[in-house]
């Protein structure tokens, strides 16, 4: 039986050690509960293999005896859990699916921020489209307007090209968003940049601006443009934390979400590896 992934909703927290959450219930030595908040570990399940110890990155994991279970002798803890770069190694080699990774809350204000942008997004760019579609644009400004049929083109090219790249080379963990990747996707329209979803999600407000040129889609449309690239440095950070040097590496051969550049250094690179 794999650890239960709504831990938290059915169990009561018990206790603590060394910092680290126990969910009961508890009754050792034969129960012992679920280890952790952000990595949680099922010690009832876990059969103390080690592999979880190995393939930690961030080597955060220490061995606690625990004589008298039933399953072995000695259990993975979790020791520094907000160390943990979200990598999934833990929980998708452990063979016997006794760990369970979970999202850190996000801070309040991040919230706020995500809970304002679902809001005001799609309003935006529907609003937007449909206003242009409809009555043309409201200045009259015809290249422009073209313009942004074509950015909104590109943009969802550039979002569902890099969704089919998440699945396909990101190996996903089953059962999980398609965030949740386990490998670093550096192919197809990541090898342009290195954000394409968000280049994709940033263009759409973008175009929209062009399209409608209305002034209202303008003052929601740029607020919205701000955020995006709040969200873009924080998911640098947790990459930079999940991917480690790969991920520096990676930072600086492909631009963040610089289409142009991207571009030129992708034929520049394409050029080196014919001609040596
Ligand atoms: S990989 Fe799983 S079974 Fe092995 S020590 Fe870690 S948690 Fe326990
Ligand atoms: S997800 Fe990766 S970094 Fe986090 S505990 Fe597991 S192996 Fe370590």
């Amino acid at each position: 039986m794999p650890i239960d992934p709504d831990f938290q909703k059915k169990r009561k927290k018990v206790g603590k050690e060394k910092g680290i959450a126990i969910w009961g219930p508890v009754d050792p030595p034969e129960k012992l509960g679920i280890y952790g908040t952000y990595i949680a570990i099922d010690w009832d399940i876990c059969t103390g293999c080690g592999v979880c110890l190995k393939v930690c990155p961030q080597q955060l994991y220490e061995w606690v005896e625990t004589s008298g279970h039933p399953t072995s002798e000695k259990k993975a803890f979790p020791a520094r859990e907000l160390d943990c770069g979200q990598c999934y190694k833990c929980e998708t080699k452990c063979p016997e699916q006794a760990v369970r990774i979970v999202y850190p809350p996000l801070t309040a204000w991040l919230n706020f921020l995500s809970y304002l942008f679902v809001l005001l997004m799609p309003a935006q760019v529907i609003g937007g489209l449909i206003y242009g579609a409809l009555f043309g644009p409201y200045l009259g400004l015809k290249i422009p307007f073209y313009v942004g049929w074509v950015v909104l083109v590109v943009g969802l090219l550039l979002l569902f090209s890099s969704l089919l790249y998440f699945r396909k080379r990101g190996e996903p963990v089953r059962g999980r968003s398609l965030m949740c990747t386990t490998f670093l996707v550096d192919s197809g329209t990541y090898a342009i940049v290195r954000h394409p979803q968000f280049l994709g999600i940033v263009l759409l407000p973008c175009a929209s601006i062009l399209i409608s040129q209305h002034w209202l889609t303008a003052i929601i449309g740029v607020p919205i443009i701000v955020l995006l690239f709040i969200f873009v440095q924080k998911a640098e950070e947790a990459l930079a934390l999940k991917f480690g040097d790969d991920y520096k590496r990676y930072m600086q051969r492909v631009p963040r979400m610089n289409l142009l550049l991207g571009i030129m250094r992708l034929l520049r690179r394409k050029w080196e590896k014919v001609n040596h």
